[in-house]
């Protein structure tokens, strides 16, 4: 059957792995869905290639001279893809009239003000920058509401969630919601020895058992930051306090995480591990369409287990634990800091078990304070950031 409208959808951050993830779904169903956006930092001609494939209205660099050298790339195309750049570029096409849904894939901090851009104009938005709530929590919550936009978990915990949540759901209480269950891998290093932890590099620790991500992801899985980023934004979109959260780590990723209700009935949401699932989900919600995903076969599988995490090993999970606890903007230093001290590991210039430590030391030091505003969040997100290069100038 035919949708009786296009939606026209805008992929920020087109050019990563959910970005691409997400273009490949609309290729499956030219019917429904038109791209009215691409956008990319870096990977200027992965960004003119996809132009010359799905012919946007626009495309976004993220500076001006990637904006000059899109524009030399696609010089001769005959498209009438018009070329912006920066920030403003990024809120416009998120904000656009015409736009219905917004993909936001952007990584890290500099998601926030074009997601932001999205909720505020009351888009469908489906959020993979998980970044960019953590950072903003009440902020991002209060335009969510005042704007009416719908806001669609992409993170496959946090879609699982939704999944197993009665919808529309009002509070968790409400609903008999006991417990939420976010699954963890435990990623590369949940079975490595503790000795061996401080000189893993880069390259292994972007080697996921289950998923292929970004790098930064990808290092977030190793420490288990990514949980605790998890855990935060599971306590935001869910109305959760810290306490209904408990992390299990699933070390096969086929249950994507679960709900525990009152009456002792336990909803989990399973599928292979491959992120076209939750970006299907989203893109189509309330209806299913085809994600391209294989079936999962659970006789193959054979068994699936469960652990509780090590907190010891992976102390990032406790540390984003207690800035929820402590609240105001240690989500927001939490998070700069990681971002921080992941870019100096990836970068070969801090040891992997320095990336907690010097995430402790920032919110050690960094004042906790109101979350007002844009503003507020962008202050505190740069003096974490200061604190945590000036921690790793002592390292
Ligand atoms: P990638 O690193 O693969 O992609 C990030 C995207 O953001 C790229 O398009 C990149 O452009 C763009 N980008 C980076 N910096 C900037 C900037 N300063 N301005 C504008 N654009 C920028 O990351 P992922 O796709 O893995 O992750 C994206 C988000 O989704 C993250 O927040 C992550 O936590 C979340 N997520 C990812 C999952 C996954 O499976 N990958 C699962 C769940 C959540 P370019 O590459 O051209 O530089």
């Amino acid at each position: 059957m035919q949708p009786a409208v296009v939606q026209s959808v805008v992929v920020l951050g087109s050019t990563g792995s959910i970005g691409t993830s997400t273009l490949d779904v609309l290729a499956r169903h030219p019917q429904r869905y038109s791209v009215f956006a691409l956008t990319a930092g870096k990977r200027i001609a992965e960004l003119a290639q996809q132009c010359r494939r799905y012919a946007p209205r626009f495309a976004v660099a993220a500076t001006e001279q990637g904006a000059e050298e899109l524009r030399q790339l696609l010089r001769g195309a005959e498209l009438d893809t018009q070329v912006l750049c920066g920030v403003e570029g990024l809120c416009r096409v998120a904000a656009d009239p015409e736009v219905d849904t917004v993909m936001a894939a952007i990584v890290g901090a500099a998601g926030l003000r074009p997601t932001l851009a999205a909720v505020e104009a009351g888009k469908k938005v489906l959020l993979a920058n998980k970044e960019s709530l953590v950072m903003a929590g009440p902020v991002f919550m209060r335009a969510l509401n005042a704007s009416g936009a719908q806001l669609l978990p992409i993170d496959s915990e946090h879609n699982a969630i939704f999944q197993c949540l009665p919808q529309p759901c009002g509070s968790l209480e409400s609903v008999g919601v006991e417990k939420i269950l976010l699954t963890a891998s435990g990623g590369p290093f949940r079975t490595r020895v503790n000795d061996d932890l401080h000189r893993v590099t880069p390259d292994e620790a972007c080697a996921h058992p289950n998923w292929s991500m970004g790098r930064k992801i990808s290092v977030d899985s190793a420490t288990m930051m990514n949980k605790g980023l998890e855990f935060i934004e599971a306590c935001l979109l869910f109305g959760a306090g810290p306490e209904q959260i408990e992390v299990v780590v699933h070390p096969q990723s086929i249950v994507h995480s679960m709900v525990q209700y009152r009456d002792g009935s336990v909803l989990a949401q399973l599928g292979n591990p491959d992120m076209r699932t939750p970006i299907a989900h989203g893109l189509a919600f309330p209806e299913r369409i085809d994600s391209g995903v294989a079936a999962m076969d659970l006789v193959a599988l054979g068994r699936l287990d469960f652990e509780a995490p090590d907190m010891g090993r992976f102390p990032c999970l406790g540390l984003a634990r207690d800035a929820m606890s402590a609240g105001g903007s240690a989500p927001t230093s939490l998070n700069a800091a990681n971002e921080v001290a992941v870019e100096a590991f990836l970068r070969g210039q801090l040891a992997f078990t320095g990336i907690p430590a010097v995430i402790e030391r920032v919110l050690e030091r960094a004042e906790a304070v109101e979350l007002t505003g844009l503003d507020a969040v962008e202050t505190a997100d740069c003096r974490a950031r200061e604190l945590a290069l000036e921690v790793l100038g002592a390292v």
